[in-house]
This record gives structure tokens, sequence and C-alpha cells, in this order.
């Protein structure tokens, strides 16, 4: 039988987008991910399907499996023909035990390759603003193992030639020795005033610095009840933070922010929040399907050219259409006839993404927009494929303005099994800031995951962000206080009014 391979993989230091190239091919194709504590669990999310995944732990020394175990599993899935992605927090050869595992592959005869990874000791310092080296600060770098135990008789550190022989030092699992380790480099001559970071959670929207010196920084960290993972930076590099602190200074950094869309469109939102520093927990409050029937959508496709106008009222409706025309053998040329209407920018843009030319985009971003610049429909045929369960509004007022309108269900909306116990737990314990709701349906579907019981906790515990005064009215009655919502009605303008709220309250 053909042997599998073992890639050794680094995972970068926690920020998703610091693996490599080389790194995220693997994960995609590989059979069996084997995955660290370190190592960001969203990578997961890329392997491909019927993949097995197997954590296997090492949080701060307690090994979910023991060293040997896991070589044992490399070996044993490897001869069986798999290949694995081995994945490690950082760099697998930097305190990674990634020369162990390959050297137990050797032995056992299986091919294996090293990919390595940005290691945390850079990437930790360099997003807390420090460059760890610098030339009018430093020459020289070292990596060292804060994990020795204090009470060896005979450390394996040559303490007096690293205390001074070396421009910047960087401990790894050093923080609960840090007292040890600062009494060491003054003993042997560093200066106590030498700066000290220590960067905890690095590169992740939970990361935490504090910075002191030689001799403060073990008051502090006790203070702070710092624990790991956490990285010692020792040396003048340090000082460079004050300039160069570009992470942790965008505007929503540590802000613990929910988003409430549904699955397929939370993604866009997400990344947005997250790249200006918000730690973003997904809460998919709704699901899209299939109509229970496509048969009155499939009619109206047969019939597409009669319609004087298809208006599409979200980018479900665009997506949905176009699914059902792929299934049922056609394509947008079987669009031909109608003028297409598209409410709101990104309903637009998903629209013209695929081709349409879409003639009319309300600049009010709710259904009513549509009616003041729609012009006369009186006579005039009107297609709206759309979700089942959606406001009346728009199709009434047509109607009411002598229009002939056909309403077909491109889709569903329905309610997720959603992860709801965990992120009420995190609520309660005050770990998450704000909520976001993007319409009035996110705010019911939000408040229907909980019991009445629980929902005064949520909404105490949680300031909301509103896209629009029809949510905001919505939310506003299930208790929320809203303290932020855009003047337009776009995804873009409630980040805005996001991060307006926040640097007032900062102000
Ligand atoms: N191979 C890894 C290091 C594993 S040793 C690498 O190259 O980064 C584990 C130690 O690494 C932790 O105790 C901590 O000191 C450090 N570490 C790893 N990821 C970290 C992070 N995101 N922030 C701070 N320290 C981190």
């Amino acid at each position: 039988m053909k042997k599998g391979k073992v890639y050794l993989i680094g995972a970068g230091p926690g920020d998703l987008g610091l693996i490599t190239v080389r790194g995220l091919d693997l994960i995609k194709s590989c059979d069996i991910i084997i995955y660290d504590y370190l190592a960001n669990p969203r990578l997961l999310d890329f392997v491909k399907p019927g993949a097995e995944i197997i954590y296997v732990g090492k949080k701060g020394g307690d090994h979910t499996l023991p060293q040997d175990k896991i070589n044992e599993l490399l070996v044993r899935k490897a001869a069986e023909g798999k290949n694995i992605a081995r994945l490690k927090g950082g760099d697998p050869y930097v305190f990674g035990r990634g020369g162990e595992e390959a050297e137990e592959l050797i032995e056992a005869g299986l091919a294996f390759e090293v990919v390595p990874g940005v290691t945390s000791g850079v990437a930790g310092p360099a997003y807390a603003g420090i460059p760890v080296t610098h030339r009018s600060a430093t020459s020289s770098l070292a990596f060292i193992t804060g994990h020795e135990d204090p009470d060896k008789e005979e450390s394996s550190l040559q303490w007096d030639k690293i205390a001074t022989g070396v421009g910047t030092l960087v401990f790894y699992m050093g923080v609960k020795n840090l007292p040890m380790i600062t009494a060491n480099l003054i003993r042997h001559g560093r200066s106590p005033q030498t700066p000290v970071a220590l960067v905890r959670w690095g590169t992740t929207p939970q990361q935490q610095t504090w910075v002191g010196t030689l001799e403060t920084i073990s008051a502090i960290a006790e203070r702070e009840k710092v624990a790991p993972p956490t990285l010692i930076v020792v040396g003048e590099v340090v000082n460079f933070r004050e300039k160069l602190n570009w992470f942790e200074n965008r505007p929503l950094f540590g802000r613990r922010i929910i988003v409430t869309r549904a699955r397929a469109q939370a993604s866009d939102f997400s990344q947005k929040l997250e790249e200006l520093g918000a730690s973003v927990h997904e809460f998919p409050t709704i699901e899209t399907k299939d109509p229970e029937s496509w048969a009155p959508f499939d009619a109206a496709m047969a019939r597409c050219g009669t319609y004087d106008w298809l208006i599409f009222t979200s980018v479900n409706g665009v997506g949905y259409l176009l699914k059902r025309l792929k299934e049922t053998g056609r394509d947008i040329r079987d669009l031909a006839g109608p003028r297409i209407c598209a409410i709101g920018k990104k309903t637009a843009e998903a629209a013209e993404a695929v081709g349409m030319r879409v003639t009319l985009v309300p600049e009010e971003f709710r259904a009513e927009g549509i009616l003041e610049v729609i012009g006369d429909v009186k006579g005039k045929k009107v297609l709206i494929p759309r979700a089942l369960e959606a406001r009346e509004i728009l199709p009434e007022e047509l109607t009411k303005r002598g229009a002939l309108v056909d309403v077909v269900p491109a889709y569903r909306t329905m309610r997720p099994a959603g992860k709801k116990e965990e992120m009420l737990k995190l609520i309660r314990e005050g770990g998450l800031d704000m909520v976001t709701f993007t319409s009035s349906s996110t705010v019911t579907n939000f408040t229907a995951m909980f019991e009445p019981s629980e929902l005064p906790d949520v909404i105490k515990n949680l300031t909301a962000a509103s896209i629009g005064p029809i949510t905001t009215e919505t939310a506003l009655k299930a208790g929320f206080t809203v303290s932020a919502m855009p003047k337009v009605y776009t995804i873009d303008a409630l980040i805005g009014s996001i991060v307006e709220f926040y640097e007032r309250q900062k102000s």
C-alpha cells in the first residue's frame, strides 16, 4: 500500500492571515488534520469535505494527547496511506517539537515535509509595535525557552552570556517563570532599567500587551494575572512600541461584536469589522433554504419575457434566482424582457456581477424607497422573487398603483440550530460588547434564540448597532439600547457608525 506523507505545517501565530500559501494549500488537500491548541481553529474551515480532524491539545503543559501518543498517531495514520497536515502554532521547529516528530517519521520510514511558519516570537512583538531588531537599538536576537524548571540546580541556559551578549531576548513559555528570568538577567549584568514587554495572544483580537522594565515587570504580571500564551520581549526595541503600535490602535481593537446576519452574508461584514480590530462572534440567526415548492417560481420564469419589471429585494433573491435557473437548464439570457430594479447597492452589485444590467437602484434602501422612483406602474407587470416571509408593503403599494404583481418565493428563511449556550455564557460573563442588527428580522430571530428568562441578561450586557430606523424601532421594542445607527442604510455606513460610537465613548 502507498504510504501517506506527513506535512509539519506552521499555522502561524494566531492571525488567520499569517499562514503560508503552501500551508493553506496543504490544509485544503490533506486527508487528516492534526492540530494543536495554538493553531487558529478557523483554519479548519478550509479542510476538504470528509477530512478527519483531530485535536491533540497542549495547553500549558497539560497535554490532551502526550507527545509520544501524537508521534504514534502520526505514524499509524500515515502508514494507512493518508496524507496528514500536522498543524502547529507558529513555526513547527521553533519550540514546537517538530524536530522530534520528524525524527519519529524518518524512523518509521515515512515521508515528511516541513512548511515553516511565522513564529509568534517575531509576529507577536510586531503586532505589539515592537520590531525585534532595529539598527538603532540592537543587532542581535535570541529566541529562548522560559520553560525551564526554576528549581533545576544547573540551568541549561548560559545566563551570563544571554544577559549581556544579545540585544533582543524573546522568551517563549516563560510567563510563569518571569521572576526567575528577570532576576537571572539582572544578576548577570543586564541593566534593571532594560525595557520589557509581555505580549499575550499576540496577533489575535484578544492581544494584550504590558510594558515595564526588568525591575518592574514581574510585579505588573502578577497584578495583571498574565497567563500563557505570552511572550517576554527584553531589550531597547520595546521602546518603539510608543511609535509603532499600529495593531492595538485600530479603531475597533478590543471590541467584541456579535454579527447576527445569515451565514452566507456574514463573512464580508465580519471581515470588515475584524480589519478594524474587532473580535467578531458570528451568531447566525437566519439561514436560507430553497422554498417548499419551486412551481410558482418556475412558472414565472417560463413567462419572464412578459414582465415589465423584475425587482430584487435582496442579495439572496439574486443568488437563489441564479441557482434555480441553473438547476432548470436556464441562464440569465432567459431574463430577457423585464427591466431590472434592485433594492440596495449590494443587491445591485450582486446582479451586475453576473452580467445583469440594473436599470433602477432606489437611493432609499428600504422597500418604500422604490415606490418613489419607479414611476408610473399602472398596468405594468412586475415580478418579485424573494423570501416567502417578507414584508408586504412593496407588493401592496405597487398593486394600489395599478401594477400587476407576482410575488414568487425564491427562498425561505429559517432559524439555524445555533451555538446559543456558548454565546449566552459569554454574554453573562461580560465577554461581549455589542450586537449588530441588519434587519428587523435579525432582531426578532436573535431574541427568539433565548428563553424569556435569559433575555434580560442579554439586553443588559449588550449594546446594539442597527442598520436603520425600522430595525432600530424593533430593537428598542425588544428592550435593547441602540447606540449606533448610520444615516444611509448600508453595511459600510453601519460600520462607520459603530466606529463613531466607540470613538465618542473614548473621548
Ligand atoms: N512553535 C511556536 C511556539 C510554541 S511554544 C511558535 O513558533 O510560535 C508555546 C509558546 O509560544 C507559548 O507559551 C508562548 O510563549 C508562545 N506563543 C505562541 N503563540 C503565541 C501568541 N499568539 N501570543 C503570545 N505568545 C505565543
